[in-house]
């Protein structure tokens, strides 16, 4: 049975953090999905179109990462696509808390108990970082290239959206 990982979230944008965590699970899993969560009440800074091709262009040379985007819940979303891994990063304790109370719900929405979160600690380097912070420098246009994946270039975004 093919090993297949979920790591969901927002990524409004993509950051190195996300990208670091990403490329130091894929060796442990078969295929990994980068999975955006569609949530109606959480409206995105990015389109969501642009979302996803900064990600498809970030991990283009890798053939066992993928993008989807999904509504609902987590778990649902696993099942659909036969993935038994959730996958997420821990910055701080904070996180943590955040975290273990995500994950122990999933485990509980997942009746069939198959679905495990797996979590890595972030890089120190990155550890400061998050979309929320990415999204701020970018609306002060300040320089956020060394925030983001090197295949993304939020200035000509910003060009071609004006
Ligand atoms: P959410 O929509 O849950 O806020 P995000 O898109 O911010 O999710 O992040 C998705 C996952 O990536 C979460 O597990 C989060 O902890 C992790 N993450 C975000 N930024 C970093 C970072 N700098 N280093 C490691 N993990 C990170």
């Amino acid at each position: 049975m093919k090993k297949i990982a979920v790591f969901p979230g927002s990524f409004d944008p993509i950051t190195k953090g996300h990208e670091s965590i990403i490329l130091r699970a894929t060796p442990l899993f078969d295929e990994l999905i980068v999975a955006i969560g569609i949530n109606a009440e959480k409206a995105s800074f990015f389109p969501l179109e642009q979302k996803i091709q900064w990600i498809e262009s970030t991990f283009q040379n890798y053939s066992n990462i993928k993008v989807m985007q999904y509504k609902g819940l987590t778990v649902d979303f696993c099942k659909e696509i036969g993935a038994r891994y959730i996958l997420r990063g821990l910055r701080t304790s904070a996180d943590f808390e955040f975290e273990r109370s995500i994950g122990q719900i999933n485990k509980q929405l997942d009746k069939t108990d198959e679905i495990e979160t797996v979590f890595l600690l972030s890089e120190l380097k990155y550890t400061p970082l998050n979309s929320s912070i990415v999204r701020s420098v970018y609306q002060l246009n300040g320089d956020v290239s060394s925030f983001v994946p090197d295949a993304i270039d939020l200035y000509s975004y910003k060009k071609t959206s004006k």
